[in-house]
């Protein structure tokens, strides 16, 4: 029996799909400087002559680059911009409509190239790419991590589109604009049953190795090994050429010859036994040692254990692909990514749907905003079992498996059912509401038994504890009061307070040290949070406005800030909330603004961590004021921010997990308006002795409650 790829030899239909640049040819500093030379043109015509076989080239080139080769090769198929752009029956034709909101991101990035001699911009319909090959090595990562950042926060609006890494460049594109999707419409042009055999090598790549099926083959072109759906590897664009040299011979003459001087070598596979596999929803961005990439809280205080154990973080890419759910695993420097993407209908019914209009609203205790779709729940038991087997095909069922937050409860149970047999672990990074506005789940009862099927369960905050045992209680009787006490812990979420520390004392970027003249000596009031309804902005506003109209002496005197950061933008009542906050903001500006002040300031937009911990620290109030939230990360963050010889004061919401243990913050009713005025006044004319005081408590938690612990002790827990 020969291997899969010998097998090429003699098997009856077959197609050919190549990738063009760094795959048939040496990639050149443009992509409109690589030259067809005379060999891969011969191999290319030899190819196109063999019977029975369909030759299709998927390249990543604009649609302009790749139309001379086509004339040039017309039994060729050839297919552009990863496939938006196909050429048959004669003409070009697109699978996509362009995509002009584009423009933005082409002028920023263009903006970005002209900083960097040696880099260019590529537009192209439903893309648009930056290329740093040209640029000094030196500068490659300062450029790549710019690029990066400023691709992120867009693609925070822009849900439709997704940043694609190449070798040494970025490409922003639709998401339906992947050489998977080429792929396909190759096999639909030919007899059901076809293999194919499929020669790529970055990851644009990859998308046509997940669409392989059992027989095909998938060839990954790279000098070292790396993750990858392939099942092969070739060093070099002269590899593939000998190889391909190989199937016209042994193809020509129909019988199956060992080529000789071939070097074809399987990829790097899983480790084996991984011991940790975290998972969430959505996969977080990969840390690296040499980029200053930010790394959300979470991941750095997972990055010790999932380093010690070889661990694992799964999760969703991002991305939609039809059929999705085929793994891709990639060897991380702290951890290794296992990502799949969502088939087509999980965005609206699992993540937009059941997750975001149900459970978080739930959750949060919003009954008035729940509501509850049959389908939606069911493509939530739907992706909880699918993640319980991607779990279970990353790792085994002998992993150590800690689940993250509300996405995936239900998939201890889901996992137990496959014969999984390591620890399962779920934090809950949300609330727990009280019985009577959990029972309004239709589906109330299954979820908690499904919950109690893990080993240990972690909550932010005794009071979601409280409620978790009395819902139990109420839903599954006393066995299940019983059972929820046995695997509860209460596990504060921190933060790693030492470096909004020291980022506090470093001198602020030209983003925000504008902050200082726009102040012009007023106190700053500071409101930071995702543009969520669980965070109460609108009732703040509504309190800063009664503040001007109860203490008219702080009219002049005080500027608030409120950086709201976009979210779930596909919600629609999160797109209502921003027009309502954004009216709100004009109306206070309108009845209390004079000709030199402009009392609010509406940020609608993310800042790094280093920017945001300056503007901590240079506010005198920090007004934290959700109407219910788990912990709340941002009273840490104001905490560990202020100058200890001279701190802001904190307001707090009693409503939030961080509540709990920052007893010594000044604690406030978002709900009443006239209340919340008041505290900000207290506030804002707290004297320095008990302004102090109350930090240094405060400082003591956020220092004991930090990241690091939360993780350490939920692990210790579930393993004990
Ligand atoms: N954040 C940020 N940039 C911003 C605003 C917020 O990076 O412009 C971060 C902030 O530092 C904090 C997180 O977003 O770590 C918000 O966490 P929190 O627990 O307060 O609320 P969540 O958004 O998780 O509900």
């Amino acid at each position: 029996m020969h291997a899969e790829w010998q097998q090429l030899a003699t098997v009856n239909q077959l197609i050919i799909a190549l990738a063009l640049d760094g795959t048939l040819l040496p990639y050149a500093p443009r992509p409109d400087q690589a030259v067809l030379d005379r060999d891969t043109a011969a191999l290319l015509d030899r190819l196109a002559a063999l019977p029975a076989v369909t030759v299709g080239v998927i390249s990543g080139r604009p649609r302009a680059l790749v139309d001379g080769l086509r004339a040039r090769f017309p039994t060729i198929t050839f297919a552009a911009e990863h496939g938006v752009w196909r050429f048959e029956e004669g003409s070009w034709t697109a699978a996509l409509p362009p995509v002009p909101q584009l423009a933005e991101i082409e002028h920023a990035l263009t903006a970005l190239a002209h900083r960097h001699p040696g880099a260019f911009v590529e537009r192209k319909s439903c893309s648009v790419c930056l290329h740093w090959r040209g640029v000094d090595a030196e500068h490659h990562d300062q450029i790549a991590t710019a690029a990066e950042v400023m691709v992120d926060e867009w693609l925070e609006t822009h849900q439709q589109l997704e940043r694609l890494p190449e070798s040494e460049a970025l490409e922003v594109r639709h998401r339906a604009a992947h050489k998977g999707a080429a792929l396909n419409w190759l096999r639909s042009r030919v007899p059901v049953g076809t293999r194919v055999l499929a020669i790529g090598d970055d990851l644009s790549d990859e998308d046509m190795f997940v669409g392989l099926r059992d027989h095909d083959v998938g060839v990954l072109v790279a000098d070292k090994p790396r993750r990858t759906q392939a099942g092969l590897r070739l060093p070099a664009p002269a590899a593939v050429h000998r190889f391909l040299r190989w199937l016209i011979e042994a193809r020509s003459k129909n019988v199956v010859l060992a080529p000789e001087d071939l070097v074809i070598a399987q990829p790097r596979r899983l480790p084996t036994q991984a011991r940790l596999i975290v998972a969430s929803n959505r996969l977080p961005a990969a840390p690296s040692a040499d980029r200053k990439r930010e790394v959300g809280g979470l991941v750095s205080a997972l990055l010790p254990a999932l380093a010690d154990t070889n661990g694992i973080w799964l999760g969703w890419s991002g991305a939609e692909r039809d059929p999705g759910l085929r793994l891709r695993i990639e060897d991380g420097d702290a951890f290794t990514r296992a990502q799949f993407d969502y088939p087509p209908t999980w965005r609206q019914r699992f993540y937009a749907g059941f997750c975001n209009q149900s459970l978080w609203p739930l959750l949060h205790a919003f009954p008035g905003r729940v509501r509850y779709v049959d389908d939606e729940w069911a493509c939530y038991v739907e992706a909880n079992q699918a993640y319980a087997k991607l779990l279970v095909e990353a790792g085994g069922a002998n992993a150590e498996i800690w689940i993250q937050d509300f996405h995936l409860m239900l998939a201890a149970r889901e996992l137990r059912r496959l014969g999984h047999r390591g620890r399962l672990g779920f934090y809950l990074h949300v609330p727990f509401p009280p019985l009577d506005v959990f029972e309004t789940m239709p589906w109330a009862a299954e979820v908690m038994t499904a919950l109690l099927d893990f080993d240990r369960i972690g909550l932010q905050a005794h009071r979601w504890a409280d409620n978790f045992y009395a819902t139990a209680l109420g839903l599954l009787g006393p066995d299940g009061e019983r059972r929820a006490r046995e695997r509860v812990s209460v596990i504060p979420v921190g933060i790693d307070p030492d470096r909004f520390a020291e980022a506090a004392q470093m001198p602020p970027s030209a983003e925000v040290g504008s902050l200082e003249t726009m102040l012009g000596g007023r106190k700053l009031i500071l409101g930071v949070d995702r543009l969520d309804y669980s965070k109460g902005i609108p009732e703040r506003l509504e309190a800063f406005a009664r503040l001007l109209e109860k203490f008219p002496e702080w009219r002049n005197q005080v500027s608030f800030v409120q950086v709201s950061v976009p979210t779930r933008s596909e919600v629609p009542e999160y797109a209502e909330l921003r027009s309502r906050v954004e009216s709100l903001v004009g109306r206070i500006n309108g009845a209390f603004g004079e000709a030199d002040w402009v009392p609010v300031r509406y940020l609608y937009r993310s800042y790094d961590q280093e920017s945001l911990a300056y503007l901590y620290r240079e506010a005198t109030v920090g007004l934290v004021t959700p109407l219910r939230d788990g912990m709340n990360l941002v009273a840490k963050e104001f905490v560990a921010s202020q100058d200890p010889a001279n701190p802001g004061v904190l307001v707090l919401s009693k409503f939030c997990g961080a509540a709990e243990r920052m007893t010594l913050s000044v604690l406030t009713n978002p709900y009443h308006v006239d209340g919340v005025a008041v505290d900000i006044d207290t506030a804002l004319r707290m004297s320095h002795a008990d302004r102090v005081a109350a930090h240094a408590s405060l400082r003591t938690t956020v220092w004991e409650d930090t990241a690091n612990a939360w993780a350490r002790r939920f692990l210790d827990e579930l393993r004990g």
